[in-house]
């Protein structure tokens, strides 16, 4: 099973021509999350012919409106196409009360029923769990209380290997052995060791994403050795005094991040609209972490276990 992010924006907070703010599009162990939701996100699904009936949860990182504003849009065209289903919405504290405003003054209520999570971004906590994922918050250090999310598949199930199987073999004993149990008799005597017949599981993937923050060294041991990062880099080397006091990070300090918590891959976002080309801070990014790429709108960063 694959884990596929879709890049819907990866602008910084001013406009920039032809680039949307923040927002994503995960698709993991057949769940369907949107990661921030920027101004323009539903245009950005509709050009992508992704359906937004599909998303189950929502998770804003934080309030600034960069991140946020395309929600309410996205609210109202689920609305109008007529969504039932649930949606569950993972935000720091306000986000309800800005929602509710915005119904009440427009005098709508929506079909569907918003199942708010608020959360607070200083700590971890686990925000999502079922029987194949967790999503946990990452504590960020930015302008305004912000988290960063962290999606961990569980250990999978041992693969049943075929070529082993053996003739007279029960389906109930197959589903067995695919649990990681031994096949006994009513006896309890071992008729089928489980390492005989099984494979290893497929790895467990994991994706993390941080925006907007700082340089944050205490996230490194929660992110260690994960698949995929995603991380801001609003700012090139050369602007570190604006990144410092804005909160942000530069490209530089997003590979050192890569690099010092030994991820496999990074994807660098939210550039500043001062950089018309963004090959310049990804060519910065990659002198420190070679396996580096930009989140390019549209495109779609796919792992396979
Ligand atoms: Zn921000």
């Amino acid at each position: 099973m694959a884990l596929n992010l879709t890049i819907l924006g990866s602008s910084g907070a001013l406009p920039a021509i032809g680039r949307f703010p923040t927002s994503q599009y995960l698709e993991i162990q057949n769940r369907h999350f949107l990661i921030d939701c920027g101004e323009g996100a539903q245009i950005q699904l509709a050009r992508l012919q992704i359906s937004i009936h599909k998303i189950d949860c929502i998770f804003i990182s934080h309030l600034h409106g960069d991140h946020y504003l395309g929600l309410m849009p996205l609210l109202f065209s689920m609305h109008l196409h007529k969504r039932s289903s649930e949606l569950h919405l993972y935000s720091p504290a306000g986000l309800d009360e800005i929602i509710t405003l915005h119904l009440k003054h427009s005098k709508s209520a929506l079909n569907y029923k918003i199942i708010f999570h608020p959360f607070t971004p200083n700590k971890i906590q686990t925000l999502f769990e079922d029987e194949a994922l967790t999503v946990e918050t990452i504590p960020l250090i930015h302008k305004l209380e912000c988290a960063g999310f962290l999606f961990r598949e569980k250990v999978k199930p041992r693969r049943i290997n075929k070529e082993k199987l053996v003739d007279g073999m029960k389906l109930q004993q197959i589903a067995s052995l695919k649990t990681g149990a031994d096949v006994v008799d009513d006896s309890g005597k071992l008729l089928y060791r489980n390492e005989d017949f099984t494979l290893p599981p497929r790895p467990s993937l994991s994706y993390a994403y941080c925006s907007d923050t700082a340089w944050n060294e205490s996230m490194i041991s929660q992110i260690a050795c994960i698949d995929l990062l995603y991380h801001e880099a609003t700012f090139m080397q050369a602007d570190i005094d604006k990144a410092v006091e804005t909160k942000h990070s530069t490209t530089v300090q997003a590979a050192e991040m890569a690099k010092r918590a030994q991820v496999k891959k990074l994807v660098i976002g939210h550039f500043s609209e001062r950089y018309k080309d963004l090959n310049m801070l990804l060519e910065e990014a990659r002198a420190h972490f070679s396996n580096t790429e930009l989140a390019m709108e549209g495109v779609t960063f796919t792992l396979q276990d």
